[in-house]
């Protein structure tokens, strides 16, 4: 007889593998389904610069995950936003609002050996690596069958709750049948970290120009996490640059705020598509993370959302007698309905706003950052954003709970 699984989570990226953490602390009998075998990081822990809200620190430190980062993090104290050629900016302090830091900056490859070396002390887990979600059976008895593809084939598995976070191609969104919402932005978003004759103060600079943002994050290792959008048709003769071609085009579009740029490292492109799930939840099954909701990376809300989705869920499952009843499911949508759609509506609106070059739009925009420069509830809006706390936040986020 097949073994059952209170939940069998698909994909062991950054939420699943947080989800299976947070769950094996409630002693659930889990199931981590991942295409990549042991031994190699899924392609996601890649060089990307993350930004982890405050609410996201809590939480990870909670789980034991940060004190598991051997490369030191960068503290995120201030915040910067400006747009190139025009006037207005928004100026954030985090000593303004009484804490330390809005949050901090990892680097996905050190955040994923970090998760790694949390999953490998786990108890309850069962890895099924490299393994493949094939599709779904029947759900009967309580139970959700589920078809896996791995080295000896194709088998089944079994589980109370189906937990698909496979990523913003999700299979098991596609195989509940939950159709999902996509908008092409037509800008590819380059990725590297760059040395300049200043180093990181714990400022961050978010720089909008015509095509898309330029962000530099301040890195613990004395580098800048750089982040670049332009349009989609520029993005090969962009990938051809040599160093010294991207530097410039780097100090360009950034300004000289940390002096001269120095040196880049190696550069990874991604296009931008936001894909919108029309549930996340169905048949004793929930999608969380890219596979519930792929958003612009401008706000740097993706992971955050997604961590947030994962705790939620936990917390509904602290204790539950069926980790798949139809009710429990329901009050987790209904939970995670405020901070998903006002996170959904941030980064869309900080995205679309960026990206037009309209230039009657201009002189509004530079009274936009200049009024929420001085207005304390549009300042709201962004720390808010910056720090995680929106709608009905689960504890550990909050610093409290088990
Ligand atoms: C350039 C860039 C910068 C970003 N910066 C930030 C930031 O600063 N802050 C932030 O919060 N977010 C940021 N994000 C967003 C963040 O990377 C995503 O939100 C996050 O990766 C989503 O995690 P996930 O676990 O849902 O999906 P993923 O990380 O995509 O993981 C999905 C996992 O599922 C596995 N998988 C897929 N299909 C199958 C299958 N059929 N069977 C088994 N396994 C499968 C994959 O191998 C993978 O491991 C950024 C994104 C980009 C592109």
């Amino acid at each position: 007889m097949t073994h059952s699984h209170d939940v069998l989570i698909v994909g062991g990226g950054l939420v699943g593998a947080s989800l299976a953490i947070a769950l094996d602390r409630l002693g659930l009998d889990v199931g981590l389904v991942e295409a990549t075998p042991a031994g190699t990081l899924p392609a996601v822990f890649d060089q990307r610069n993350l930004s982890f809200a405050a609410a996201t620190v809590n939480a990870l430190t909670a789980l034991g995950v940060m004190a598991r980062l051997r490369a030191p993090t960068g503290a995120i104290r201030r915040i910067h936003v400006s747009r190139r050629g025009e006037f207005g900016r928004v100026r954030l302090d985090a000593a303004d609002y009484g804490v330390e830091a809005f949050g901090q900056v990892v680097v996905a490859r050190d955040f994923g050996e970090a998760l790694e070396a949390r999953l490998d002390e786990l108890t309850n887990l069962t890895r099924y690596r490299p393994a493949r979600f094939a599709g779904l059976g029947s759900s009967e008895d309580g139970l959700r069958r589920i078809r896996i593809t791995d080295a000896q084939g194709e088998r089944e598995l079994r589980a109370r709750l189906l937990v698909g976070a496979d990523g913003n191609h999700s299979g098991v969104r596609g195989a509940l049948g939950i159709g999902v919402r996509e908008h092409d932005y037509g800008q590819t978003l380059f990725v590297t970290r760059m040395r300049a004759e200043r180093a990181p103060d714990g400022t961050a600079y978010e720089r909008f120009g015509d095509h898309g943002p330029t962000a530099l994050l301040p890195r613990g290792d004395r580098h800048y996490g750089v982040i670049h959008g332009v349009a989609r048709d520029q993005a090969d003769a962009v990938a051809a640059l040599d160093d010294a071609g991207w530097c410039e085009r780097i100090q360009q579009a950034f300004g000289w705020r940390v002096g001269r740029l120095l040196a880049a490292g190696e550069r990874s492109r991604y296009p931008i598509v936001r894909m919108v799930a029309e549930d996340t939840i169905g048949e004793r099954a929930v999608l969380l993370g890219n596979a519930a909701q792929t958003i612009h990376p401008i706000g740097a809300q993706g992971f955050n959302l997604g961590l947030r989705d994962a705790l939620t869920l936990a917390e509904q499952l602290d204790g539950a007698a069926d980790p798949g009843d139809p009710a429990l499911l329901q009050h987790y949508r209904q939970r995670r309905r405020e901070d998903r759609e006002r996170t959904l509506a941030f980064s869309d609106q900080l995205a679309r706003l960026t990206a037009s070059d309209a230039p009657l739009l201009r002189p509004l925009r530079s009274l936009g950052l200049l009024a929420a420069d001085a207005s304390p509830s549009l300042q709201g809006w962004l720390v808010g954003g910056a720090m995680g706390f929106r709608g009905d936040v689960p504890q550990l986020c909050r610093g409290e709970g088990r």
